[in-house]
């Protein structure tokens, strides 16, 4: 049986002016994460998890911040593609777990729809996707509120149990 476990850390920083986009779901808040991207930093560590536990190098890699094509990318469209590329190596996943760490605003209302959403674009059940999120007891850059970070730990399986 083949079992692969994959880590991502992601971290963006907060400006005015920009929406706040966690784990596909837009959060009422002063300030958003600032990216190319969407800067979707829940999603990308769970997308760089995916690709790490394939192997498949990180999502600087497979999505350039120097590519135009992905300006203002939706981030659920990235991790979708990250997820066929390890089905395409014949993996399942098993489960993922993710912790958010953002001091404000508070993200327990917004959970259930993060969840849903991973699950989604992942073609899994929802049981199998876990969200938690944190602060660093104003500790830091995500208790100074000048960014965000999350981290994800994913466990995949073969096809072929
Ligand atoms: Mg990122």
């Amino acid at each position: 049986m083949g079992m692969r476990i994959g880590y991502g850390y992601d971290v963006h920083r907060l400006e005015e002016g920009r929406p706040l986009v966690l784990g596909g779901v837009a959060i009422p808040f002063a300030k958003g994460l600032a990216g190319h991207s969407d800067a979707d930093v829940l999603l990308h560590a769970i997308s760089d998890a995916l690709l790490g536990a394939c192997a498949l190098g990180d999502i600087g890699q497979h999505f350039p911040d120097t590519d135009e094509q992905y300006a203002g990318a939706d981030s659920r469209d990235l991790l979708q593609k990250v997820a066929r590329l390890a089905r395409e190596r014949d993996y399942a996943i098993v489960n993922i777990d993710t912790t958010v760490v953002a001091d404000s605003p508070k993200l327990s209302p917004y959970i259930g729809s993060m969840r849903d959403n991973i699950a989604d674009d992942l073609r899994v059940d929802v049981s199998q996707v876990s969200v938690k999120a944190t602060t660093s007891e104003g500790m830091g850059f995500e208790g100074n509120q000048e960014g965000m970070s999350a981290r994800a730990v994913v466990l995949l399986t073969s096809g072929q149990l």
